[in-house]
């Protein structure tokens, strides 16, 4: 179940994705009382902008603008609305998104070629370890897109190991969608309780909320570990609220594929022009065929890089590598610059660290300095020193390290309002 867009030429994508953007840009001057705005004080005439390149000449817009102006992004009347949901905002606040009926359409479809793409048909039973409701998108996307599929799905939630075997042995899903470190926490539980891990129906994973590979596609650390001790498939998907698209890894796992008719991928230097091929930078993304909060030229803040090479999978749309990290947690570090998910890569190199946060803040120079805060149960001098080395060996630098009792790290790691554990503390 490849879309015949993703089979055809780079060329024809190209083309065809300016066909459906010169149909968006009317839908936003018509109907987004924000991108009305944004057209007029900046003086876009939008008859002018016909291709891809011409983007540019739009002023990209911020999570800060989408936070500020919430409801003028909404494109639709309320009472067209059918599912409400939040994503975190950069203010405090959440932000608001609104889907319509054809939005939960578009969803489905989305994660439902995305699915296939990470290799699920209607044979497959997965087993959904997120969480469904709490205003959240994904899980109901999953869900959506699994029964469009014809798959079938159990709805275990996230949490309680238990629960998760429980249902593993009870229905034998072939699939897992999971955050890659609860995996590590199944694999402990079924250890310790006499699960054979593999003699189950699972035959993959797909890993959410985590890179599992480095930026040359290898497993990372937590890929790893996984790997070792329980031979499934890991396919990466790399999705966000904003977005109301995913990006699955095939079975080449080269990165996340991206589906040319849901959404268009610009990567960005801090200057806003486009990087090199190969190069890092932000992804600015332009949703197609969203009716209620459309986006145009948004900045996700998140730093990858892009791959435009075909795949041995026959698609040949643009394929997206692990985040490396968000834009805003960039720390230049002596001439290194580097982002938080490298650092949590190699901490999670050593079974003696229990839990750990990352602190960012500047020094009295105005430069950035690194402080890692670790619990481990049989802390010395020794671990402190190979922590110290082995960061010096893979990133260059030479962080500062403390241990902290489980109490502190953990009052600041689960905050009431989280609802994930903080691992980077940015004071800068
Ligand atoms: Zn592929």
């Amino acid at each position: 179940m490849i879309p015949e867009i993703e089979l055809q030429s780079p060329q024809e994508i190209k083309e065809y994705q300016e066909k459906r953007l010169r149909e968006l840009l009317p839908y936003l001057q018509e109907d987004s009382a924000f991108y009305k705005r944004h057209f007029e004080q900046n003086k876009i005439d939008i008859s002018q902008i016909q291709t891809l390149e011409d983007l540019q000449q739009i002023p990209t817009v911020s999570k800060d603008d989408l936070q500020k102006n919430n409801e003028d992004f909404l494109c639709v009347p309320r009472s067209k609305v059918i599912d409400h949901v939040t994503t975190s905002g950069t203010l405090g606040d959440p932000v608001s998104f609104y889907l319509t009926d054809k939005d939960l359409n578009r969803l489905a479809y989305n994660e439902a070629i995305s699915f296939a793409c990470s290799g699920v048909t209607a044979d497959d039973t997965i087993q959904l370890m997120t969480t469904m409701d709490r205003r959240f998108m994904a899980g109901m996307a999953y869900f959506l897109g699994a029964r469009q599929l014809g798959a079938g799905i159990i709805r275990t939630g996230s949490g309680i190991p238990e629960l998760q075997w429980d249902s593993i042995e009870k229905f034998n899903p072939t699939y897992l969608i999971a955050v890659p470190s609860f995996l590590v926490k199944l694999i402990a539980f079924a250890e310790k309780n006499g699960h054979d891990l593999n003699a189950t129906s699972v035959k993959a994973a797909i890993c959410i909320g985590e890179p599992i590979r480095e930026p040359d596609f290898q497993l990372n650390t937590l890929g790893k570990k996984i790997k070792e001790h329980w031979d499934i498939d890991l396919y990466s998907t790399y999705a966000s609220t904003e977005m109301a698209t995913a990006f699955n890894e095939c079975s080449a796992q080269q990165g996340g594929h991206l589906h040319p008719e849901l959404i268009i991928a610009e990567i960005l230097d801090e200057n806003e022009q486009p990087v090199n091929a190969g190069e890092v930078g932000e992804l600015v993304v332009t949703t197609l065929g969203v009716e209620g909060m459309p986006l145009l030229r948004f900045k996700t803040g998140d730093m990858v890089q892009a791959h435009d090479e075909s795949c041995t999978c026959g698609r040949n749309s643009l394929r997206l590598g692990p985040v490396v990290g968000r834009k805003k947690q960039m720390i230049k570090y002596k001439g290194t610059t580097l982002y938080p998910p490298a650092m949590i890569n190699l901490l999670n190199d050593f079974s003696g660290i229990d839990g750990y946060v990352i602190e960012l803040r500047h020094n009295e120079l105005g430069t950035d300095e690194i402080l890692l805060r670790i619990h481990a149960p049989a802390a010395n001098d020794i671990l402190l020193k190979e922590v110290k080395d082995h960061f010096r060996a893979k990133l260059r630098v030479r962080p500062n390290v403390v241990f902290e009792s489980k109490e502190t790290l953990d009052a600041i790691r689960f905050p009431k309002t989280s609802r994930k554990p903080v691992v980077v503390v940015d004071l800068r």
